[in-house]
């Protein structure tokens, strides 16, 4: 965000004997044992941020020197056409961590802002964007007050302000944003309900409305036809009108034409940011006119005729899979059952020690592994040699489970690059960007898979690593596939097809890999939804819709395992206290979970829910390079056992191990084996 080079806080007590670089280092990574701010998705996109915590006695200050300078330099490229965008203090203090009420902090930011618009004029500035989200959230209801203050103070300065939303609709605010004093707004017409907003209150006529009609969440050219549409019933509502994208175009890549390896009819419905303004654009361009049968004349004959063409070359080109859509169709309620009830089916599966151990699945991807990778990919290595060389790293890894004496183990995830991108490109309708890259935070960037047509599994995906991990031993193998939610939420999604249908289908190809796992000998299966709590819509009402769907999806996915498969599932980082209802509804005979970084507020909340199936409350914080003691690990797991019986305890690290390096793994995982035998020990003694 430009604005935290502008507003210095005196920050939270830790960072403040630090000065410049040093402290902004230090609030980003963390430092001689002073604890980074913590990151946090930025909405409910996948861009993160870290999240300022403001004392209550933060006196904030300001230098604008370096924003007015890029305000200057745009000025000279664009002329009137460059308007400064600033997050509002009230969305920043929202987002921020506070200590202290938020209109005292907002008393003191004010006059900052104030001075910022000041000089912003003084150097010729037309009009200030000010981007207000958080009226989208649920919680803006009590905002009210604040967001009044703020424009009513910004508007004296006398800059036109353009008031920004987006991610989602005004909801209830609507009637009480439309009365701020600015000179326009923008809303969100790709997602949420604005369009019903819009006709149901009008807007007001001293306004421009901002059209945010060009989806820049998805990587999707617009269909013309309907874009068309919904723009005129907008303009016969309000005539004075400025089209553009949803919301900043950072979420997408940024050109759709360097895409040269896909298929050609996919390419061509492909607009990434540089697209996306040529669509704004060509809309413009289209609406000049002003009768609507001038504008019906042009679009045939325009841009947006070709557009429409090359959406019916896509169509051709990814038909809808019919089997697909009769599985969909057929489903009954029973699909997403298991055959017996938790209680019934848990004698028929497999016998272990109490405490039983696990990991969450991978080990560590050495560069090494790596490299086998580049070497296959490069044509170095053929098919049999990259296979013989993963399989070599899976003997390993399977030697070195039973030497530490774990009792469940892993295969260790060699062959994927990562938990998403392994299944996209063994499934059809999947496809892969070169250049797709989407910032996840600093200097991280994310290429998701893009969700293009029906997915469908043309054949096993993990069962010969399993099988050649299974057969190593006698110890049981976990199956490990990634669920549909996660899957969903990590790629760019078809804007043709609700995302509880994806959802479906892709649940639908791992419920056919359950099967082929089963038969190949697994006795356990652990599907990881690592995402789910990701897609949680921003507005609270709809977070039962979405979970709904969300959870009959994983079932559609597992409840094909026979009663004496043991099904598990793994969430890392993930609260649980609200949408516990909802985790217990998985019916996973067993969950994984982060739990040592939350001090075990995790599992107290599971315990509060008197939650009956087995969980595995991770014992340490694998994102750590520091190797936990046999006592701290012993102490993490007594606290499990105050909380919950013995029985339905399971001992493991919080998450895969696939970032960490085998000499801070073997000791850990050793250690944590060491734990668990005291604690049997103990258990044992005091029965006795
Ligand atoms: N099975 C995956 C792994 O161990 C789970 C990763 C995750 O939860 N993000 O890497
Ligand atoms: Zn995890």
């Amino acid at each position: 965000m430009a604005q935290s080079a502008t507003l210095s806080f005196k920050w939270h007590d830790r960072f403040r004997h630090l000065a410049g670089l040093d402290q902004y280092f230090a609030m980003a990574r963390g430092k001689d044992g002073i604890p980074a701010l913590e990151m946090t998705k930025w909405f409910d996109t996948n861009y993160h941020y870290l999240v300022p915590e403001i004392a209550a006695d933060a006196k904030p200050e300001a230098n604008f020197a370096d924003f007015l300078a890029t305000v200057q330099r745009s000025q000279a490229l664009l002329g009137e056409r460059a308007v400064p965008i600033i997050l509002s203090p009230v969305t920043l203090l929202r987002l921020s961590r506070l200590e202290g009420d938020l209109a005292t902090h907002l008393e003191n930011l004010l006059p900052l802002y104030r001075d910022l618009l000041d000089q912003l004029k003084a150097v010729g500035i037309t009009e200030v964007q000010v981007h207000e989200p958080i009226l989208v959230t649920s919680n803006a209801a009590d905002l009210r007050e604040a967001i009044a203050a703020t424009y009513s103070q910004l508007a004296q300065i006398g800059v036109p302000i353009q008031l920004v939303t987006y991610f989602d609709d005004l909801g209830a605010t609507y009637p009480w944003v439309m009365e701020l004093p600015v000179a326009g707004i923008s809303l969100d017409f790709t997602r949420g309900r604005n369009l019903a907003l819009l006709q149901q209150h009008g807007f007001p006529s001293d306004k421009q409305l901002g059209v945010g009609i060009v989806d820049a969440r998805n990587i999707w050219k617009i269909r013309p036809d309907s874009v068309l549409s919904t723009l005129e019933t907008i303009q016969s509502i309000t005539p004075n009108i400025r089209l553009h994208p949803s919301s900043s175009l950072q979420f997408v890549p940024y050109d759709a034409t360097r895409e040269t390896k896909l298929p050609e009819p996919l390419r061509n419905v492909l607009s990434f940011a540089q697209q996306k303004l040529d669509e704004i654009a060509i809309l413009a361009q289209t609406l000049a006119g002003n009768d609507p049968s001038v504008r019906q004349a042009c679009a045939k004959h325009s841009q947006l005729a070709l557009v429409q063409t090359q959406w019916q070359t896509f169509e051709q080109f990814s038909p809808a899979d019919k089997g697909v859509q009769t599985a969909l169709k057929n489903l009954t309620i029973n699909d997403f059952q298991r055959s017996l009830s938790y209680s019934l089916r848990l004698d028929k599966q497999l016998t272990l020690p109490v405490l039983p151990t696990t990991t969450i699945g991978s080990f560590p991807q050495t560069s090494e592994v790596r490299q086998l990778r580049v070497k296959y990919k490069r044509g170095e290595l053929s098919e049999a040699e990259y296979q013989a060389a993963i399989d070599a790293q899976i003997a390993e890894c399977i030697k070195l489970q039973e030497d530490i004496g774990i009792d469940v183990l892993v295969h260790g995830e060699f062959e994927r690059t990562d938990m998403v991108e392994y299944f996209g490109q063994q499934l059809s309708g999947f496809a892969f960007t070169e250049n797709g890259w989407v910032q996840s935070y600093g200097s991280r960037y994310v290429r998701p898979p893009i969700i293009y047509g029906d997915v469908v599994r043309p054949q096993p995906m993990t069962v010969r690593e399993f099988q050649v991990a299974q057969a190593l031993t006698e110890k049981p193998v976990k199956g490990m596939l990634t669920g549909p939610i996660t899957i969903l939420n990590w790629s760019f999604p078809r804007a043709d097809l609700s995302r509880q249908e994806q959802a479906f289908q892709i649940a639908l190809a791992l419920r056919e890999e359950v099967v082929d796992l089963e038969a190949a000998g697994a006795q356990v299966i652990q599907v990881d939804e690592p995402a789910l709590r990701e897609g949680l819509p921003l507005k609270l009402e709809r977070w039962n819709e979405y979970l709904s769907w969300a959870v009959d999806a994983f079932r559609l996915a597992t409840a094909i395992a026979q009663p004496h498969t043991q099904v598990h599932t793994h969430m890392c980082y993930c609260e649980f206290g609200d949408i516990i209802k909802d985790i217990e509804r998985l019916d996973a005979d067993v969950i994984s979970i982060e739990n040592s970084r939350s001090n075990n507020r995790t599992l107290q909340e599971v315990t509060k829910a008197g939650y009956s199936q087995q969980i595995g409350n991770g014992v340490y914080d694998i994102h750590s390079p520091v190797v936990p003691t046999t006592e701290q690990l012993a102490q993490q797991l007594q606290t499990g056992i105050m909380n919950l019986p013995l029985r339905q305890i399971w001992v493991n690290p919080d998450c895969g191990l696939k970032t960490r390096r085998w000499e801070e793994v073997i000791p850990s995982l050793k250690n944590m084996v060491e734990a668990a035998k005291i604690i049997r020990e103990e258990a044992n003694a005091t029965k006795e």
